[in-house]
């Protein structure tokens, strides 16, 4: 029992391990699929922001080189001031850029388009890099316009070819980036030296991850008051997918998806952080319902089962209890078989008393009257009456030996038992009592023996028992009375009847009831001592032979008693 229970928890306890292993499962495959979502959206969304800010600073570039060109910045470069002020200004009012310089080869400032400083750009990267004939480029928090700015530096070439000086265009990198902040997701554009330069966020600007070792050969370069510790803390998954968790930034996601998107044209790269907790969340969700349904389909087994246990359980008890019941009835069942035959047995004490005191008497005077004759010399007489003496004495015995068989309890099973040889043994026992209140017996024995499946005691008991209660009902009657047997074979199976001429039955219905009976018990104790017990019994053993007995009121008046048993196998039958 105790086992039963420890298993039972322990059952349960596996159970619940095993929910929350697969409802972790779910949460974490939900999780990456959710990730992979937000990671396909990001790329597009980061690709979408970089292309703006590179199209946008796109701009800027082109109308360096395109105003390299220009006559009259060649002219300005030549030496003659031709207006040039003008130009720049008007170009820089229509464009948007902050200002645009005219910068000789030696780095000396001509013109600039705010008309301001004259001052020297000598040995600047972005400068060095057009008086060498490429295009510069190049970021930074500019001084003189107090702001953070984007510079490009075009080369002028003169006619004859070698570089007479540069275009600088400087674009406002506030005036690029208002148009989107505060978009989603978080943007931002990092240099070379991870500094974030370029942002969505404007908190983000300026902050540096720890990076292990700046790039030696960093063109840019900041104040060291400008820079600030962005502090982050990455978690790489098997996809090589970073998830950064944010310490103290309030516009910034707590936990987010890390993407990145180099940007050559710009020299910058592009960052991107997405917020998981939505996906965080779905994946909780996925989880809670999984461990929800698990739990709901194993709190509906556990019932189940339960519940079929508690039912075996019942089962077992109520098995246990029928079988002893049946124990019990069975043999309450046998001791009635025994008071019943007891019980006729004293029924039949008057009538067997007579029975043997008549052959006695019989043979008394046989073995007088041979006494007699043998005195006379009259031998053959004498022997005549011996013979009849020894008659005399065979059938008493045979009235005996039916007794003893009668009587002793019997153990023996289920035999093929041949039903006029019962029928003829009950009648030798009741003959004397047929012959007193002279009732004529009929009974045809069948040419052929028929015979039944039962115990051969038994069925004499239930034979003697029909005829003795035709002959109680029938006694003092003063028209004929007759009982008539019957044996018979029908489909296959054999019915016996008995049927009399007395008053018929009372109650049909309750004659197989144990103790119901319409006799009372006579005086003088001869056979009327209604038990109420003969048929119940009767039932029983007709029953444990797999028969039937009926019994009902005859048309013509009288009760008729039929019993139907099976009849013996027929291998056995011949045999
Ligand atoms: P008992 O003979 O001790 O009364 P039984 O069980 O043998 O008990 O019979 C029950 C009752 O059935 C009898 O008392 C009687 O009323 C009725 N009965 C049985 N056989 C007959 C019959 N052949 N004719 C009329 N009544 C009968």
């Amino acid at each position: 029992m105790l086992n039963a229970l420890k298993l039972r928890v322990l059952a349960v306890a596996a159970f619940l391990v095993a929910v929350a292993v697969l409802s972790l499962g779910v949460g974490w495959v939900g999780y990456m699929s959710a990730l992979d979502q937000l990671e396909q959206r990001g790329r597009s969304d980061l690709a979408l922001a970089s292309d703006r800010l590179t199209g946008e600073l796109g701009r800027y570039r082109e109308l360096a080189v395109l105003l390299a060109d220009h006559p009259v910045v060649g002219d300005t470069l030549g030496g003659n001031d031709a207006g040039i002020a003008g130009l720049l200004r008007e170009t820089a009012d229509k464009t948007g850029s902050l200002d645009i310089l005219v910068v000789s080869a030696a780095g000396r400032e001509l013109a600039s388009a705010s008309g301001e400083g004259a001052e020297t750009h000598a040995g600047a990267p972005y400068f060095e890099r057009a008086n060498d004939g490429a295009m510069g480029l190049y970021h930074l928090v500019h001084d003189r316009y107090g702001q953070r700015t984007f510079l490009f530096a075009a080369p002028v070439f003169s006619d004859d070819g070698p570089v007479m000086g540069a275009v600088i265009v400087v674009v406002n990198v506030d005036a690029v980036e208002a148009v989107w902040r505060g978009a989603r997701p978080t943007v931002f554009f990092t240099d070379e030296l991870g500094v974030a330069f370029i942002s969505n966020r404007s908190e983000l600007l300026f902050m540096a991850r720890e990076q292990a070792q700046p790039p030696r050969n960093a063109t840019v370069d900041y104040a060291a008051d400008v820079l600030r510790p962005f502090m982050t803390h990455t978690i790489t998954d098997r996809r090589g997918r970073s998830v950064w968790s944010i310490e103290g930034q309030r516009y910034v996601p707590r936990e987010a998806l890390h993407l990145s998107l180099p940007l050559p044209v710009i020299q910058m790269t592009g960052e991107a952080l997405l917020d998981v907790a939505p996906a965080q969340t779905l994946a909780r969700l996925q989880a809670g319902a999984a461990a929800a349904i698990c739990l709901a389909f194993g709190a509906m087994l556990f019932l189940a089962t339960e519940r079929r246990r508690t039912l075996a359980e019942a089962n077992i008890r109520l098995e246990a209890a029928v079988e002893a019941r049946t124990a019990e009835l069975t043999k309450a069942q046998s001791d009635l078989v025994q008071a019943g035959k007891l019980s006729a047995l004293g029924q039949m004490s008057a009538g067997i008393s007579h029975e043997l005191n008549q052959p006695l008497m019989a043979i008394r005077s046989y073995a007088e009257n041979a006494e007699a004759f043998l005195e006379r010399g009259k031998t053959d007489i004498a022997a005549q009456n011996l013979g009849r003496i020894a008659e005399l004495a065979r059938r008493m015995g045979r009235i005996i030996r039916n007794l003893r068989a009668f009587a002793k309890q019997e153990s023996e099973g289920m035999t093929d038992v041949d039903l006029g040889g019962a029928i003829n043994a009950v009648l030798e026992i009741t003959q004397a009592r047929a012959k007193a209140s002279d009732v004529e017996i009929v009974w045809d024995e069948p040419a052929s023996a028929i015979t039944v499946r039962g115990g051969e005691v038994r069925l004499q008991q239930v034979v003697l028992n029909l005829v003795t209660n035709a002959m109680d009902a029938m006694e003092g009657q003063n028209f004929a009375q007759r009982i008539e047997i019957d044996a018979k074979r029908v489909d296959g199976r054999v019915e016996l009847s008995v049927r009399d001429t007395g008053p018929g039955l009372d109650e049909p219905d309750r004659i197989f009831d144990p103790f119901y009976s319409t006799k009372q018990v006579t005086s003088d104790g001869t056979g009327q001592d209604g038990m109420g017990l003969g048929l119940s019994i009767s039932y029983g053993l007709v029953q444990s032979f797999g028969g039937m007995i009926r019994g009902r009121n005859h048309p013509l008046g009288g009760a008729v008693f039929t019993v139907t048993l099976d009849a013996a196998t027929a291998r056995e039958a011949a045999a």
